[in-house]
């Protein structure tokens, strides 16, 4: 992958999905552009935003694998911010070869008749018009190159199996992998391809907040939620991050040449309950 230029939505976690993404692209040559919303807009203008200040040590920790890092506040739900974000890649770079929309929330946990109206939006909003607003304009700059391109994106497996008192989360992730379908369809013409990763259950601090939420649902302690979600899974454990990034690496190598508008699960075996 080398000199080539990837950008990495919702990357700004250490310990995260995207992070490892990030890492793992750079490891093999990549140039990378990481963004994150970085909190709200009220912390964003503090002096020592703390999670300014992680993305950019997500950034410096890339740039000891050799290639360029760009750490880049972006709000994926507001296309402004999005634009901003593309039209610094152009400047910085001149090019993007590879897309991974990774940005994503999930809040609000409960049945859908209680379910606050604004959480809908909210969820549906970050993950789903977010990943249509990030292809929208970032696209553009990938055609340009006429060296074809990469769009990757997060999506889930509740896309597929989705779990009571998730409603929001898996229509918002069901709407990623149709719209990967359709899209991979537009642009195949110019060499693009677009895939989804359907990953199940990774150790991030957003799995940790489900498996907290479990247990405080069923009234059991975080350990035992935790070793009975690993009993169904028949690799034996969670997903770390790097294990959704290798998938991420692969699909954006040209190894994958031919592979266009899948969805693949990244879930250790595990068929839902
Ligand atoms: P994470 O650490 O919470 O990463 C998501 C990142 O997206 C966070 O840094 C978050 O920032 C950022 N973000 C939220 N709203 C944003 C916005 N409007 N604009 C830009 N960035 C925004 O969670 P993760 O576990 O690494 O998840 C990464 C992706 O994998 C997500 O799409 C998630 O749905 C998906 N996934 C995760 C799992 C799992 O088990 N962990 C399973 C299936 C799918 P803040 O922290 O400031 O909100």
């Amino acid at each position: 992958m080398n000199n080539r230029v990837a950008l990495i939505t919702g990357a700004g976690r250490r310990g995260g999905i995207g992070a490892a993404i990030a890492l793992t692209l750079a490891q093999r040559g990549a140039h990378i552009v990481i963004s994150d919303i970085c909190a709200t807009q009220t912390e964003l203008l503090a002096v020592n935003n703390p999670a300014w200040e992680e993305l950019q040590n997500v950034a410096r920790e890339i740039e000891t694998c050799g290639g360029r890092a760009l750490a880049l506040r972006a709000d994926v739900t507001d296309a402004d911010s999005v634009q901003a974000m593309v039209e610094r890649v152009r400047a910085e770079f001149g090019r993007l070869d590879i897309l991974v929309n990774n940005a994503g929330i999930a809040i609000s946990p409960g049945p859908v008749v209680f379910m606050p109206d604004e959480a809908w939006r909210k969820t549906l909003d970050v993950n789903a018009t977010g990943t249509f607003l990030c292809c929208k304009y970032a696209l553009p700059l990938m055609l340009d190159g006429e060296r074809g391109g990469r769009v990757i994106n997060i999506a889930s497996i509740a896309s597929e199996r989705p779990k009571p008192n998730m409603a929001a989360y898996a229509a918002s992730k069901a709407a990623v992998v149709a719209l990967t379908r359709s899209l991979a369809q537009e642009v195949a013409m110019f060499n693009i391809t677009v895939n989804a990763l359907l990953p199940g259950d990774v150790e991030t601090a957003l799995k940790q907040w489900g498996v907290q939420l479990e247990a405080d649902a069923k009234g059991l302690t975080y350990d035992e939620v935790y070793v009975g979600q690993i009993a169904r899974i028949p690799l034996g454990r969670f997903a770390q991050p790097q294990d959704v990034a290798h998938m991420v690496a692969w699909l954006a190598s040209d190894n994958a040449n031919f592979i266009t508008g899948q969805a693949f699960a990244v879930t250790g075996g595990r068929e839902w309950t």
